[in-house]
């Protein structure tokens, strides 16, 4: 029988730019304060590779908390995964999900259960010869249309304006924008966010939707007022208003918004999405693959939102989570991060740290054919991977490829 062989963690990291303050944020929305940057940028990155006793190693990742998520994959979850079948993946998710259940049912808990299961799912897949999508139904559309992702808040409107124009020009047909400003601003952030927004709408005209991001940034007497200045815009979607525990909040939104309410990217496990679908708290659902609790749940999600009607696009720009959307009837598109934005706020990391992670053409995505995820461990400038001496790292049974990582 085909076992798992061995589960082994590397930390990779890009150096930031620090532009500062980048984006509406839960801190911000509470006193004024928090650096989006600082707080909320992925800059470190966690890559589990997951091998087995045929050879072949399945690869996922974590963005989350990344050195906490290291450090419950190699204390907790390679211990209840080493020795079985990748075959049995729904046992092996009950087991790691029942092990960090009193800790880990959320956060960087669940980002080291996802990125495990997503490196079974890679490595099994791999074994059979076939990419991952064929494992999770087939594959629904050769090409998923993906919507650009960036457009971060500038005083430079003319700068945002040719920003959007840009992906529209590379055939997006849907571009997402951030606020900054939230309740400590006042009337005059309200005005600001307004603007954002306009200036994006009018760049763009009927060329593509719009939506636009608050990144748990307001409240929901704030996200009320602001989603009827917004409602002239005609926005795809208002994305994660609310912290993620304001399930009743969002569900009041939703009920009184003009505006379509989008949120689900901090949210975790079947069990989370439950609240959000049946309760009618989202008009589009945003799991993410590496923090939902990797492909095994997040398929489940879809069904369920199949189910209700509600549209299921993922949070992030990753390779799991295209396969996720090729195969599964809940998924009408993908996000997608630019190659070299600008800012660089970690989001564009995927792309300088493996290979094969797919690039956009035409406002879509094409999978490869490939065994797998189609991807492999591959980081390049400024992305290195962080020295495992530091007492953190232990490793796991598999073999030690540090050297064939060499940046
Ligand atoms: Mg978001």
């Amino acid at each position: 029988m085909t076992t798992i062989a061995g589960v082994k963690c590397r930390l990779f990291a890009a150096s930031s730019d620090g532009p500062g303050e980048l984006y509406a944020n839960p801190l911000r929305a509470w006193d004024g304060s928090g650096d989006g940057e600082t707080s909320f940028g992925f800059h470190e990155w966690l890559v589990v590779e997951v091998e087995l006793s045929t050879g072949e190693v399945g690869i996922g990742n974590a963005a989350l908390g990344a050195r906490l998520a290291r450090d419950v994959v190699t204390r907790y979850l390679e211990p209840v995964v080493v020795g079985e079948s990748p075959a049995d993946r729904e046992k092996l998710w009950q087991r790691m999900y029942r092990t960090v259940v009193a800790f880990g049912r959320r956060g960087a808990g669940m980002a080291a259960v996802s990125a495990v299961d997503i490196a079974i799912w890679d490595a099994e897949a791999r074994r059979l010869g076939v990419p991952v999508y064929e494992l999770l139904g087939g594959q629904n559309r050769p090409r998923i249309p993906v919507y650009a992702s960036q457009l971060y808040p500038t005083a430079d409107l003319d700068a945002l304006a040719a920003e959007a124009r840009g992906y529209v020009e590379q055939g997006f047909g849907m571009v997402k924008q951030r606020f900054l400003w939230g309740p400590a601003d006042g009337r005059e952030g309200m005005r600001k966010n307004v603007e954002l927004v306009r200036t994006v709408r009018e760049a763009v005209g009927d060329a593509a939707d719009v939506a636009a991001d608050a990144y748990m940034g307001w409240d929901l007497d704030y996200a009320r007022r602001m989603a009827w200045l917004l409602e002239p815009f005609d926005l795809r979607w208002l994305e994660e208003p609310l912290l993620p525990d304001d399930v009743v909040g969002y569900r009041e939104l939703r009920r009184v918004s003009p505006v379509p309410v989008a949120a689900g990217e901090h949210e975790a496990t079947l069990a989370g999405f439950y609240h959000l679908i049946t309760t009618g708290a989202v008009d589009v659902a945003q799991p993410d693959v590496n923090r939902v609790g990797g492909l095994t749940p997040a398929r489940k999600v879809c069904a369920l939102a199949e189910a209700a009607g509600v549209p299921v696009v993922p949070h992030a720009g990753q390779v799991h989570n295209y396969h996720l959307v090729a195969s599964q009837p809940a998924c009408p598109m993908a996000e997608y991060f630019p190659v070299n934005p600008q800012p660089l706020v970690g989001n564009e990391m995927p792309h300088l740290l493996f290979g094969g992670e797919p690039i956009a053409k035409d406002g879509h995505i094409e999978l490869a054919q490939l065994p797998g995820l189609g991807i492999t461990v591959a980081p390049r400038g400024p992305v290195y991977e962080q020295d495992p001496a530091d007492g953190e790292v232990t490793y796991g049974n598999g073999p030690d490829r540090r050297a064939a990582a060499q940046v």
